[in-house]
């Protein structure tokens, strides 16, 4: 169970609901239901003023007697919001033996539904809940989303809604009717209803709506590199996460969270095409084919990459295989592993007096399986992807380069993620840290100077750095 409740919008027009209580919190709750059209009877031996105007105007039921098992009868809903705990408990038993859905005001352990906040633009109505943990929370998140949403949101809403059927008709495909309305909601439709020109908005509809099948441009695919940043999932860029939640068609790697995939829209078609190492599985070429077969056939596709999709992510094998089908693409840069890996674990890349260049480079080479690394400057900091299971022959190629063996280094595991863990060695120790410490995939190994900083300046799970002195020694786990 990954919920705790289900969010549903229910229909309450004309429905009997009750509500047990009579002061102002209960007046409340009674005026939000009646906003919702629902039929409203409350018990209680007193209630407001304002309650009671209500019920002097036939709006609501007043029943002014102590609540009993069978006031629940016939209710769909059932509000408890009455000061006294003891009773408050009392109804929210009776409701669950009868199988009635009841809201006990600001207790969240009574209740078997919760009233979100809400933020109305109807018919667009946006629900917020904390799970009943943090009103508070709630409120803040609705607050921002009002200033976000436009007031005449709704308008924009209800004139969809009025051309739906009309839309249906003249364009039958369904990712291209998709992609009509995505365009339409960017463009100068959603301005004139912001505006008030609703005649207006209605004319420019009908415009739009004769264009569409001028241009057969519309029904060309294309393709989207986007880096998808190197795990967090609030490291994707504003327009990687855009083009994620347009495409028909999403191509991921292994590295791929499932909360970046979230991004993507829920009936888009999720194609994982990880490549595991060391074990059979999609192959470069076949990827290729895939992503050219796709784009051609029309489909918006999201080819999403865990970092930045131009390093060590073949972003230019896929370019090339598209470029050369004559397709249209778009790249979007992403957090690269080196860039995400040194902020979260708080190491300077380039520092005035220190270093100077950063190499980015990789311990494994697919083609050749031989290593190959230059020798490193003092003022370099070196960015090694990938080759976890070979530190110890990197180590050794650095070190016969004329590297000192002293020459501080950090391996981020699982940068960025909550799961980071950063070890901080030396070179010469790096190949029995890794083993002692069983460092795993996907790490960075960072070498030089700078790296002396992750002591220093470890934010981020800082519990989890990790300093690594050799045998003899018990490897020093920071906790700040
Ligand atoms: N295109 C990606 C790199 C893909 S190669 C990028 O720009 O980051 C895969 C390698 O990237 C891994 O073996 C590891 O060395 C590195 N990597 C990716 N994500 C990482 C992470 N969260 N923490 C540490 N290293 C990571």
């Amino acid at each position: 169970m990954t919920m705790d409740h289900l969010p549903i919008f229910v229909e309450l027009l004309d429905r009997p609901c009750l509500v047990v209580g009579g002061g102002a919190v209960a007046e409340r709750k009674v005026r939000e239901l009646i906003d919702a059209g629902a039929v409203v009877t409350v018990v209680s031996p007193t209630v407001t003023a304002g309650l009671e105007r209500l019920g002097d105007d036939g709006r609501i039921q007043l029943r002014a007697e102590a609540f009993t098992e069978a006031h629940l009868e016939d209710h769909w809903l059932v509000v408890a919001a009455t000061a006294d705990r003891e009773l408050n408990t009392r109804v929210a038993g009776a409701a669950t033996s009868k199988q009635r859905f009841c809201n006990v005001v600001d207790d969240a352990e009574l209740c078997s539904f919760i009233m979100p906040a809400v933020v109305r633009r109807s018919p667009v109505t946006v629900a917020v809940s904390s799970g009943g943990r943090s009103p508070v929370v709630a409120r803040w998140v609705k607050g921002l989303i009002e200033t976000l949403l436009p007031e005449r949101l709704g308008d924009v809403a209800s004139l969809a809604g009025r051309w739906r059927q009309r839309v249906a008709e003249a364009i039958t495909d369904v990712d291209q009717r998709r992609r009509f309305w995505e365009r339409l909601l960017e463009g100068p439709v959603p301005e004139r209803c912001y505006a008030g020109q609703e005649r207006q908005a209605e004319l420019v509809m009908e415009q739009a709506l004769a264009d569409w099948h001028q241009g057969d441009a519309n029904s060309v695919g294309e393709a989207y590199l986007v880096g998808a940043g190197p795990g967090s999932a609030d490291l994707i860029t504003l327009r990687g996460r855009q083009l994620l939640s347009q495409a028909e068609v999403v191509l991921y790697d292994r590295l791929i969270g499932a909360d970046v995939l979230d991004f993507a829209r829920r009936d888009a078609r999720k194609i994982s095409v990880g490549k595991q190492p060391g074990q059979p599985s999609i192959t470069q070429e076949q990827i290729n084919r895939l992503l050219v077969q796709l784009v051609r056939s029309g489909k918006r596709v999201c080819r999403l990459k865990g970092g930045d999709p131009m390093i060590f992510g073949r972003g230019g094998e896929e370019l090339e295989a598209l470029a050369a089908a004559g397709l249209p693409f778009q790249v979007v840069p992403g957090v690269s592993a080196f860039a995400g890996c040194a902020a979260y674990a708080g190491i300077p890349l380039t520092l005035r007096g220190v270093a100077r260049s950063v190499v980015l480079t990789t311990g494994h080479t697919e083609d050749s399986g031989q290593y190959d690394l230059a020798p490193l400057r003092s003022d370099q900091t070196l960015a090694l992807y990938m080759g976890v299971a070979q530190y110890g022959e990197i180590a050794t190629q650095l070190i016969d380069n004329g590297s000192d063996p002293e020459t501080p280094v950090a391996v981020v595991e699982h940068g960025t993620m909550q799961t980071q863990r950063v070890i901080s060695t030396v070179l010469g120790k790096l190949a029995e840290a890794a083993a002692t410490l069983e460092i795993k995939a996907p790490a960075l190994l960072l070498v030089g100077e700078t790296t002396r900083f992750a002591e220093r300046y470890a934010w981020f799970a800082p519990e989890s750095l990790v300093v690594y002195k050799g045998s003899g020694h018990e490897p020093l786990v920071r906790v700040s």
